[in-house]
């Protein structure tokens, strides 16, 4: 029999670890709430079949659409066997959860996380008597090292769990008589009609549009009115739901106190110090750019530059002779040796020098992801993302964003507030991706040599900037109210090298794909654009079919400062891929002929130029594939056209602005 695990819990319980732990896949981890969005399904290693990675959430009432797949989940009823992943050291609200689960009726591990967090907090917890009063299996484990992992693994195997008692809480007298009435309303699912029932009394949405897709619910909703009205005349200010949850904080703290003993707590106080320094008021920004900046510093002059320099060299220098040498030996034809040395090699290898800028940005990235850093500095963002009509959570998605813009697009579903949520996708495409570091990488190491960190930085803040103020300009057009972030701060810790080094591979591993998959298909077909012309084939360059359709274009971008064909031929294929604009340059310019690509772009643009390219290529249109999924978040094609037109249009803009007021300023 093949078993569907499904891993329920609180967001940031550290859910996802255990499923790459179990599953040996390298799905995002991030030291904050909202990373997971969809549900991931992965291979259990001990080959007993799929475990289903869900996003985390507080209780199986959805508030926002990433916590609603939970609940739509549990009530398809495909799974056979449920992971409730609890953070160690917050039982009291991570058993909310569990009981919704248990009362589910199908078999439950409790996967009892963090307990080294918990240790640090002074707990002592007795798991053994966790699970006598909850009548499931209680396993300790540390998803992040994979302490007692294979524990759970072992639990899962089937039979291990037919002895299961069922959970059954009491929720006094007038309570269980609703259910018991609700109950056999329900008599023909299939479902755990108790829990039905109660999640009926709850009012959860999702259930509730279930069942009434399923049946007349006039008499279940008489039922609810009785004994709310009922409950009413006990107390005024209690809903039902709340009579539900107060019930089981009670029972909760009741198995609490009799299964956890909390010493002194040792929680360590620089911790405490270190967040009034870092979420300081006037501080804390200028705290993070200056991490930001010191991480641009190394990522390009210590480590970054010379290992593009020595893979450059290796690319230009014996890669291309020795290959030249082969083919030529081969005896092939003289046009695919050059689509090879001179598109392909030139091309591709133009985008791959940059792997090691890409790697180590996201591994500094990855590093104050999980330290616990960033989710301060979401913190201290809140302030400002309010003036602009957002708050502090609309900032997770920029971040990942930085990475690639499509996952930063679909973690916008956990934003509760479809206004919110829909600015932030709006805004998601502006930020710098790791696509278009190649290019500052590129641009920035040629014309501001050494400034490169201050001006990579520069375009960053842009983005942010920019995205700010597009955003206040959105939320004047959709009036609707506006939600309140609620951040938790995650404790600090030593981030873990693993996490660190598969969240690096993780953002990294497209770049790698893409250059060698879609960069390769269109770096061919510029390089055979370029190769013929209406004058039949091995055309000169600027005869060809390339520069005839882009000359079209570039007066259009003159006024921003780059004419020429050339540049304009980078922005086409910066539309299918922003790296495109590197390994189009590598052919285009090799073609003009004038020695390296260094040098032909250093003698094509000025640094003003270059700048003013540099904003343009990072503000407009976002890339191709990342259209369908702003249609897919968005659910609508106009919003998704609407996306294209306003960056496009304020691409040029700032482009304008930045470059004539460097003029002005008596820049070349
Ligand atoms: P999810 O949101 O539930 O999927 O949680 P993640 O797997 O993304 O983990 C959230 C954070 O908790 C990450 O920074 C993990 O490295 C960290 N984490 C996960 N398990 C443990 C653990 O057992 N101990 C500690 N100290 N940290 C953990
Ligand atoms: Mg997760």
């Amino acid at each position: 029999m093949t078993m569907e695990v499904a891993l329920f819990g609180n967001p940031n319980t550290g859910k996802t670890s255990l499923f790459n732990m179990l599953t040996g896949s390298c799905e995002f981890i991030g030291n904050w709430n909202g990373v997971t969005v969809e549900k991931k399904i992965g291979h259990l290693k001990n080959h007993l079949g799929t475990l289903v990675d869900l996003p985390g959430i507080y209780a199986l009432s959805p508030l926002s659409k990433d916590e609603s797949v939970a609940a739509s989940f549990l009530l398809k009823n495909t799974f056979t066997m449920a992971v409730n992943i609890v953070d160690a050291s917050q039982l009291l609200r991570n058993f909310q959860l569990t009981i919704e689960l248990l009362e589910f009726g199908k078999p439950v591990i409790i996967g009892l996380n963090m307990v080294d967090v918990a240790k640090h907090k002074g707990m002592i917890i007795d798991h053994e008597k966790l699970s006598g009063l909850l009548h499931v299996p209680v396993i300790p484990i540390v998803a992040r090292t994979g302490r007692g992992c294979r524990l759970i693994q072992s639990a899962m195997e089937p039979g291990s769990s037919d002895n299961q008692e069922y959970f059954k809480l009491n929720y006094g007298h007038v309570i269980e008589k609703a259910i018991q009435k609700l109950n056999v309303l329900f008599e023909n699912e299939k479902m755990d009609r108790r829990w039905l029932a109660i999640q009926y009394l709850l009012n959860n949405q999702v259930v509730v549009d279930y069942l009434n897709k399923r049946m007349e619910m006039t008499e279940a909703e008489s039922v609810v009115h009785d004994v709310s009205d009922y409950l009413k005349i006990k107390n005024p200010h209690l809903t039902v739901s709340q009579w539900i949850r107060q019930k089981r904080k009670a029972y909760i703290e009741e198995i609490i106190s009799a299964a956890v003993q909390t010493q002194a707590s040792s929680k360590p106080d620089w911790s405490d110090k270190l967040d009034m320094i870092v979420t300081h008021k006037i501080l804390g920004i200028p705290l993070f750019l200056i991490i930001l900046y010191l991480i641009f510093h190394v990522t390009f002059y210590w480590i970054g530059n010379p290992l593009s320099d020595l893979l450059n060299s290796f690319f230009s220098g014996p890669l291309t002779d020795w290959t030249g040498k082969a083919l030529e030996w081969l005896g092939v034809m003289p046009f695919i040796r050059d689509v090879i040395l001179n598109g392909i090699i030139a091309g591709v290898g133009g985008v791959l020098v940059f792997v090691p800028q890409i790697f180590v940005l996201f591994f500094f990235i990855s590093w104050i992801e999980d330290s616990g850093y960033m989710a301060r500095v979401a913190l201290i963002m809140d302030r400002i993302m309010q003036l602009a009509g957002l708050n502090g959570k609309a900032f997770i998605p920029l971040v990942i964003g930085f990475g690639c813009n499509i996952p930063g697009i679909m973690a916008a579903r956990s934003i509760e507030q479809p206004r919110e949520r829909l600015i932030t996708i709006l805004i998601t495409p502006l930020m710098s991706c790791s696509a278009r570091l190649t290019v500052f990488s590129l641009f920035a190491g040629i014309f501001f040599t050494h400034y490169q960190a201050l001006v990579v930085l520069s375009l960053y803040v842009l983005s942010i900037v920019i995205a700010m103020i597009m955003a206040r300009v959105f939320s004047l057009f959709m009036k609707n109210e506006q939600s309140v972030f609620v951040v938790e701060l995650p404790p600090y810790h030593i981030p873990d090298i693993r996490t660190i080094l598969r969240g690096t591979w993780e953002k990294a591993r497209g770049f790698v794909k893409k250059a060698t998959t879609f960069i390769l298909g269109g770096t061919v077909m510029i390089w055979l654009l370029s190769y013929a012309g209406p004058e039949g084939i091995h055309v000169r360059i600027d005869q060809s079919y390339l520069a005839l359709i882009c000359m079209a274009i570039a007066p259009i971008v003159g006024p921003i400062g780059f004419g020429t064909w050339q540049a304009a031929s980078g922005l086409i294929t910066g539309f299918l891929a922003k790296e495109a604009v590197v390994s189009t340059f590598a052919v285009v310019y090799h073609g003009t002929g004038s020695g390296t690509l260094t040098q032909a772009l250093s003698s094509a643009f000025t640094p003003l130029q270059a700048y003013s390219f540099m904003v343009f290529l990072l503000l407009y249109t976002p890339c191709i594939s990342t259209v369908p999924n702003i249609k897919r978040e968005a659910g609508s094609v106009k919003l998704t056209l609407f996306t294209i037109g306003y960056s496009m249009l304020l691409a040029y803009t700032v482009s304008f602005v930045v470059f004539h007021i460097g003029r002005l300023l008596g820049f070349q």
